[in-house]
């Protein structure tokens, strides 16, 4: 008896490779270019935070809804600053003002690999990885995975210190008293449709 086998999985998207007018609808993180392109045309935070749930969701199969993203001034000095942290038990990821502003100002190419930098990571702390060493392990399996080796957010997942020397990770703590955040519209709408 012979039996034949029919590959289901052809024309899903998900087995097409090789033809490139296809490959930019293509859903699947193998192809190289879908993330760096996305990052390149994201327009604002809320968009980067999109990429980051997809990465997320693509590499380690985890998704966590109904979070917020505010900004505030966390502080910080040359000799020491934050990007962003992730209070523990709430539903905000908060990114630190100061140095954004700072970062589309003096090197403005660097501003979206950082900002999805520290958003994949207090992202990571947010969907239950609270060992920091575990999370920025994951940032750089997810960066690498699907921007590659060369790309800035890879980079910056692999050392933090060769962009901004002076950057530290925080542990994730309970939101510091008085914390003025202005929240940023849209940082969570859904991500239900996929548009190529
Ligand atoms: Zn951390």
């Amino acid at each position: 008896m012979q039996l034949r086998v029919n590959n289901h999985a052809e024309g899903s998207g998900h087995s097409i490779k090789k033809r490139p007018d296809v490959e930019k609808c293509v859903k699947s993180e193998d192809i190289a270019r879908v993330y760096p392109t996305r990052l390149e045309k994201a327009k604002d935070l809320a968009d980067i935070f999109e990429i980051v749930k997809d990465a997320v969701r693509s590499r380690l199969g985890t998704s966590r809804g109904g979070l917020m993203l505010g900004l505030a001034e966390l502080g910080g000095s040359p000799n020491g600053w934050i990007g962003g942290l992730y209070p523990v038990a709430t539903n905000v990821i908060v990114m630190n003002k100061g140095p954004m502003e700072r970062i589309m100002e003096q090197s403005p190419e660097l501003y979206k690999p950082y900002c999805f930098h520290i958003l994949l990571h207090e992202y990571i702390h947010a969907i239950g990885y609270m060992d920091e060493a575990l999370t920025r392990r994951k940032a750089l399996e997810i960066s690498e995975a699907l921007f590659g080796r060369e790309h800035l957010a890879t980079m910056m997942a692999a050392d933090i210190m060769q962009f901004f020397p002076t950057l530290t990770y925080p542990v994730p703590t309970p939101a510091p008293q008085g914390m003025n955040i202005e929240l940023v519209k849209g940082f969570d709408r859904s991500s239900a449709s996929y548009i190529c």
